[in-house]
């Protein structure tokens, strides 16, 4: 079908059968939607191309480290997926990272409760030697007991630091609760510690751990590091109610490997006016090693994918949408930087990322210059139907647009239910069954409404100075 047939059927349709919402009172305040883009959005209901995208990924390439050879192979699968998919100017763009390698991984309770324990080692971990590390422990209640502890007071000792994170719909409470695994190995290692382990950054109660980066200062030698499962967590925190030191085993055998190549994989759908800029959309293409990266990130390089997918089977947009999958977004982003490098000069004139698993979208919010208001008062107007509310914040999360959002380009965030993403982020459990398909097409639906206002919005948006834009 040719693109004027297709817009004539796609009218026609459209002009037959009422798009949802239409018949609706407009809220005070709320623009009216558009036909075609309320079609769009609705159609996009139906969408099985996300589903079929983390199916795939996590089927044929499965697991896959930033600088691993299995993200090279993703690199690749996702070249071929993007390419049957009809996008523009698939292409890799690859670079050099700094990689680390998990290895052997083992924790016991030697004394006085003997029994085997369940963690993973943190990202940037240290090594024990080969046949282990047994020390006593040294319990903290939370990350700032660690912090108070005077230097010194942990030599030769193993720091365990709890916490009590819960569920958010939001997700606050992995910042809240995360600087046990982002800095508290640093901490411990200047304090004098031999290791340390903390209770996985997770909101679930079961055996497997959650895995994750942790950064060590320039000056400071890593130590092992590793992250208890929530139920082991709990169970070792029970016997340091009974009084008793405890003695605990520790193998964990990473090592440094060295630069390694990753790459980003990125496809468009070109636009009609070049001189309308560019919308990025996308997400990280690297994930943990346990799981399969069902969730983080195979959720939101399809979801990015699909909704692009939708305005590519159409008339072309005014502005290109630019997806892109990065590499390396676990490690230390190394794709985004790459990424910013080669194409900071390129006219992107809003970003976007989906990085919060696959759960329905909830809010909206925005960081827009203020001439283009309106089109964020019309992108707002599109997602009530899907249950999504306006927040009071300002857009532009995600590790991997951060640089372009620094830069001053426009963003969107939207906000992802967080109720279930920390049972399961970064752990053995992160797999396709825990993608809800009907709440994966909502995502999609919100986002092909995003980009279908977006990117024929006649508005220019241009930059705006970093803290103002809202
Ligand atoms: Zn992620
Ligand atoms: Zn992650």
């Amino acid at each position: 079908m040719t693109k004027t047939t297709l817009l004539a059927a796609l009218l026609a349709t459209a002009l037959a059968t009422p798009a949802f919402g239409q018949g609706r009172p407009v809220p005070p305040g709320q623009p009216a939607v558009a036909a075609d883009v309320a079609r769009l959005r609705d159609s996009a209901l139906k969408d099985d191309v996300a589903y079929d995208i983390i199916e795939g990924l996590t089927t044929e390439v499965g697991p896959r480290p930033g600088g691993s050879p299995a993200e090279a192979r993703a690199r690749a699968w996702a070249v071929a997926k993007l390419t049957a998919l009809g996008f523009k100017n698939v292409h890799i763009e690859t670079t050099q990272m700094d990689t680390w390698q998990r290895g052997k991984e083992t924790g016991e309770v030697i004394s006085p409760f003997p029994q085997p324990l369940r963690l993973t080692a943190l990202g940037g971990s240290g090594a024990t030697p080969p046949d282990g590390l047994t020390a006593e422990i040294v319990y903290f209640a939370n990350f700032n007991a660690l912090l108070a502890a005077p230097v010194g007071s942990l030599t030769g000792k193993i720091a365990f630091v709890t916490n009590a994170m819960v569920a958010t719909q939001d997700g606050s409470s992995y910042g809240a609760f995360g600087s046990a695994r982002f800095v508290g190995p640093n901490i411990a290692a200047m304090k004098g510690a031999a290791a340390i382990i903390i209770r996985s950054i997770g909101s679930d109660h079961g055996r497997g751990p959650h895995a994750g980066q942790t950064n060590f200062a320039k000056g400071v030698t890593p130590i092992p590091a590793a992250a208890l499962s929530v139920s082991d967590a709990d169970n070792l925190e029970r016997m340091v109610r009974r009084g008793k030191p405890i003695m605990i085993k520790l193998v964990l055998t990473p090592k440094r490997i060295g630069m390694q190549e990753t790459g980003n994989v990125i496809a468009e759908v070109p636009g009609s006016d070049p001189s309308a800029g560019i919308i990025l959309v996308g997400g990280h293409l690297d994930s943990w090693d346990l799981g399969t990266g069902a969730l983080d990130d195979g959720a939101g390089i399809a979801i990015t994918a699909a909704a692009a997918k939708r305005l590519l089977d159409g008339p072309a947009p005014r502005r290109t949408i630019r997806v892109v999958w990065f590499g390396d977004e676990e490690t230390g982003g190394s794709g985004a930087a790459a990424y910013f490098s080669a194409h900071k000069n390129d006219h992107h004139v809003l970003v976007a990322e989906s990085d919060f698993g696959a759960d329905r979208v909830w809010r909206v919010e925005f960081r827009l210059p203020d001439a283009a208001k309106p089109v964020g008062d019309r992108v707002a107007a599109a997602l009530a139907p899907l249950g999504i509310v306006r927040g009071t914040a300002t857009g532009g999360d995600g590790a991997d647009i951060a640089l372009l959002v620094k830069d001053g380009v426009a963003a969107i965030n939207l906000n992802q239910s967080g109720t279930r993403y920390f049972d399961y982020h970064h752990t053995p459990e992160d797999t396709l069954e825990r993608v809800d398909p009907e709440q994966l097409r909502q995502n999609v639906a919100a986002w092909t409404a995003m980009l279908a206002v977006v990117a024929n919005a006649p508005e220019e948006i241009a930059k705006i100075p970093p803290t103002t834009g809202k």
